[in-house]
């Protein structure tokens, strides 16, 4: 159900006149809040797993995996270490102070915080961050996206069911309820989503001084080395790219490789395809679908770059585009001009690892660089020379299951983190203390 501005404001206000009660502070309130979301997703999964069919056509196993049990998993780890993360961490202390003085940083929780989320993992990009701030003490509201309907809903059923109705709220709606929302005044806005609404998120948190995480997107590059072996690359290009048909803000968004290494790798990607997805993907109950029409509309008018080396077809009806490989790119075509987010796969060729170096750099800093290559050399000029979010040695999308990496963009692709300690920090104002006795 929607909320009017006025219905909006009072929400907030509630919850805000909730935090300042203190209610949220203490550990045990935390880790309760923690344990009910984990009930949530374990007794009502099934729930959740059938919204996000409905809204994407995912798998149930791939619900779990990206999703349910990726959330449950940050829920274990932040249990886990909750009490640690929470310790005061001693500075040491100059001497002019003198040798009875000591000094600490303690992490405060904020306030009242909101979370905007998309529709791409709508469940998962709402509740790990929401994990980071009910871990710190935070009144939360959460906005799913309307692009992601059913798992809107559900999410909207479940999560007062089983949280603190008094300090976690949910805001289901499009436009004009986020703008309402963003009229609010809150202690932290973190947003999943474009780099568009990015910019309004960050504009309307000017307004209230308030500090922002913004999770974006962008074109991630995969760039494939010489003598590396191109079956285990387009066996994990593969899986990376076209899981939940490429709408995935980490997947490899176009592979950069020399020529010879790109006409090597053509069959073999083709042959990865076959052997993931089999010979028909539209049957493979495991290939999501398009979210909507209009980005159907939009990704189906990038399959003219290039030459098709495999997929290529698609169905509007279905909101079916077959994962697709296109190559002899020219770094001027329309796929090659914004982030793909869908199951079309360009390989664009370059001379060498100089000229490779200076595509990714002339371009908006990725959220995520990927690197396939044997050579020392090669990996330490990525990692020396060029600037991402993240960067991966011969595995795409899996730094952000380790729960100990922070997990955000650089430039274009965001500011910010979160994920494991590091959400704790995003969600905290990490104070500065000074002790020295009187006497
Ligand atoms: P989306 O359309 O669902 O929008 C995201 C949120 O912004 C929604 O909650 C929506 O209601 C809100 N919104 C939309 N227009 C608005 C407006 N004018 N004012 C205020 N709020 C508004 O999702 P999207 O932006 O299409 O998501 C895809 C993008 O997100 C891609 O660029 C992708 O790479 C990026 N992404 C990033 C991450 C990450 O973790 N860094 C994860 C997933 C997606």
């Amino acid at each position: 159900m929607t909320q009017n501005p006025e219905q909006i404001a009072a929400t907030v206000a509630r919850l805000r006149a909730t935090f300042l009660t203190g209610r949220t502070r203490p550990v045990a309130w935390r880790t309760a809040q923690l344990h009910a979301l984990r009930a949530m997703l374990t007794e009502q999964g099934a729930e959740l797993a059938a919204a996000l069919h409905a809204d994407l056509g995912k798998s149930e196993p791939e619900a779990y995996r990206t999703e349910i049990d990726f959330t449950v998993r940050e829920i274990d780890h932040t249990l886990d270490h909750l009490d640690a993360w929470l310790r005061p961490e001693p500075a040491p202390v100059p001497a002019h102070l003198g040798a009875d003085a000591t000094a600490w940083t303690q992490a405060d929780p904020l306030g009242v915080v909101l979370v905007i989320a998309p529709w791409n993992y709508p469940a998962q990009l709402l509740l790990a961050p929401l994990v980071g701030a009910l871990a710190a003490g935070n009144a939360v509201v959460v906005k799913p996206s309307e692009l992601a309907p059913a798992t809107s809903a559900a999410l909207a059923r479940l999560l007062p069911a089983h949280l603190d109705t008094e300090t976690v709220a949910v805001v289901e709606g499009g436009v004009p309820e986020t703008t309402a929302l963003l009229a609010e005044r809150f202690d932290h806005i973190f947003y999943t989503g474009n780099g568009t609404v990015g910019r309004i998120v960050m504009r309307a948190a000017a307004e209230h001084l308030t500090p922002v995480t913004l999770e974006l997107g962008g074109k991630s590059p995969a760039f494939v080395d010489a003598g590396t072996d191109l079956d285990v690359v387009a066996d994990r290009l593969v899986r990376g790219k076209f899981l939940n048909a490429g709408q995935t803000c980490v997947a490899p968004d176009y592979v950069l490789t020399d020529p010879a290494t790109a006409a090597a790798l053509e069959p073999a990607l083709a042959a990865a395809v076959e052997k993931v997805y089999g010979p028909d993907p539209r049957t493979a109950p495991h290939y999501s679908r398009i979210v909507n029409e209009r980005h159907f509309d939009r990704l189906t008018a990038l399959l003219g770059s290039g030459r098709v080396v495999t997929g290529g077809g698609s169905d509007r009806a279905a909101k079916y585009v077959a994962p697709t490989v296109l190559a002899d790119v020219d770094p001027k075509a329309p796929v090659m001009q914004e982030e793909i987010f869908g199951p079309i796969l360009p390989i664009v060729t370059v001379d060498g690892l100089d000229e490779a170096i200076a595509f990714v750099t002339d371009r908006d800093k990725p959220l995520a660089l990927y690197v396939f290559s044997a050579s020392d050399d090669t990996r330490r000029r990525f990692a020396a020379e060029t600037s991402s979010g993240g960067l991966g040695y011969g595995l795409p999308l899996a730094h952000l299951t380790v729960p100990d990496l922070p997990f955000g963009g650089v430039g274009e692709s965001g500011m910010g983190n979160y994920h494991g300690r590091w959400s704790l920090e995003t969600f905290s104002h990490r104070k500065a203390v000074l002790d020295k006795p009187l006497a």
